[in-house]
């Protein structure tokens, strides 16, 4: 399988991060991305770099607003004094809040919906590049005649990031820039997001379409990230009605009991019959993750990734969340080892 990957996500390297009313250790750092390249590396795979793709494949997807205020809010916020080094909420638009005011302090709670994305000076270029890490997967999809596969190495991940919401260590939506990028020379395509967390940002910009089918399976938000999407009712609207579909599964499920909401989700999509299917990859569902949602092996993650590759479409997979540092090695090479037996 062909792997993409830049060492330019280092250029993104949170200090701070604030959960649970109180600022914590980063958890989405650099160290992720090396452990996951150092174990492709031990397991054999080549890796390539990524293409510059230019501006307008992240303008397909965000608003011109959003993608100025990421690209220059950082000097803004240090020219103006700031006391944290990193850009960072402390107001949010509530929901009788609508305007969008001049001073920084609510530009950057109109444009984030945490205190969970800090935006450091490079930020910004980390973001780009890891969204071309993603397009160049997919051009490589696309380029290959028949089914064929690739995996974007990608960091900061991008699937809490709505067209003008940063949140949840996303920034720019590397899957929907991908699949919106696909869709100018196929006429459907698909997302299925098997990060524990549901891939709001994704859904959001996706919701009033039917080209673009959206599954998401994760821990159910009642008492977990995101909290306010996610759940089963949310089926699309307008064009997009009955194009989004959300599984939202107990708790701490284990892979035996996490099988039948994936194949629930591979019927749906076999019945969509994408030209090719995008995966959001998160590997915070492992049992080991800090953030403890679901609890699939290592060995769970290959047959996920077998059930996956069933289905025998191109497929792009695309890195998104998974933080525990020493066992994201193994896992990646467990799914992607899962993904190739099945297709060979
Ligand atoms: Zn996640």
């Amino acid at each position: 399988m062909k792997i993409v990957y830049s060492p330019d996500h280092a250029l993104h390297d949170p200090k701070t991060y604030f959960k649970s009313g109180k600022f914590h250790v980063p958890q989405e750092v650099p160290g992720r991305a090396e452990a996951l390249v150092k174990g492709l590396k031990e397991a054999g795979h080549a890796i390539i770099a990524p293409d510059d793709f230019g501006p307008s494949p992240r303008a397909a997807v965000h608003t011109p607003g959003y993608l100025h205020f990421l690209e220059t809010i950082h000097e803004r916020w240090t020219a103006a004094g700031m006391e944290n080094a990193e850009v960072l909420p402390n107001i949010h638009p509530g929901r009788r809040m609508s305007s969008l005011p001049t001073g920084i302090v609510g530009e950057v709670g109109h444009y984030t919906i945490d205190m969970s994305a800090p935006i450091g000076p490079d930020t910004w270029k980390a973001s780009v590049a890891s969204s071309n890490v993603a397009l160049t997967a997919t051009r490589h999809v696309l380029e290959i005649d028949g089914v064929s596969s690739a995996y974007a190495l990608c960091r900061p991940p991008g699937h809490h990031a709505f067209q003008d919401i940063a949140g949840g260590f996303c920034f720019l939506n590397n899957i929907a820039i991908a699949a919106e990028y696909a869709r100018k020379s196929l006429s459907r395509v698909a997302i299925l997001d098997v990060d524990v967390h549901h891939g709001n940002g994704t859904q959001g910009i996706f919701y009033n379409r039917s080209d673009v089918f959206t599954v998401s399976l994760h821990a159910d938000p009642t008492d977990f990230y995101p909290f306010f999407s996610g759940y089963a009712h949310e089926r699309g609207e307008g064009d997009g009605e009955g194009y989004n579909l959300n599984l939202p599964v107990p708790r701490g499920t284990r892979v035996e009991a996490y099988l039948p909401y994936l194949d629930q989700a591979l019927t749906a999509l076999k019945s969509y019959a994408p030209d090719m299917l995008f995966v959001a990859l998160g590997l915070d569902a492992f049992e080991g993750d800090p953030f403890a949602g679901l609890g699939i092996s290592t060995e769970g993650f290959a047959e996920i990734a077998k059930r996956i590759a069933m289905l025998d479409l191109p497929t792009v997979l695309i890195q998104e969340g998974g933080y525990n540092q020493d066992c994201l090695g193994e896992n990646i090479t467990s799914f992607i080892a899962g993904f190739e037996g099945a297709m060979s």
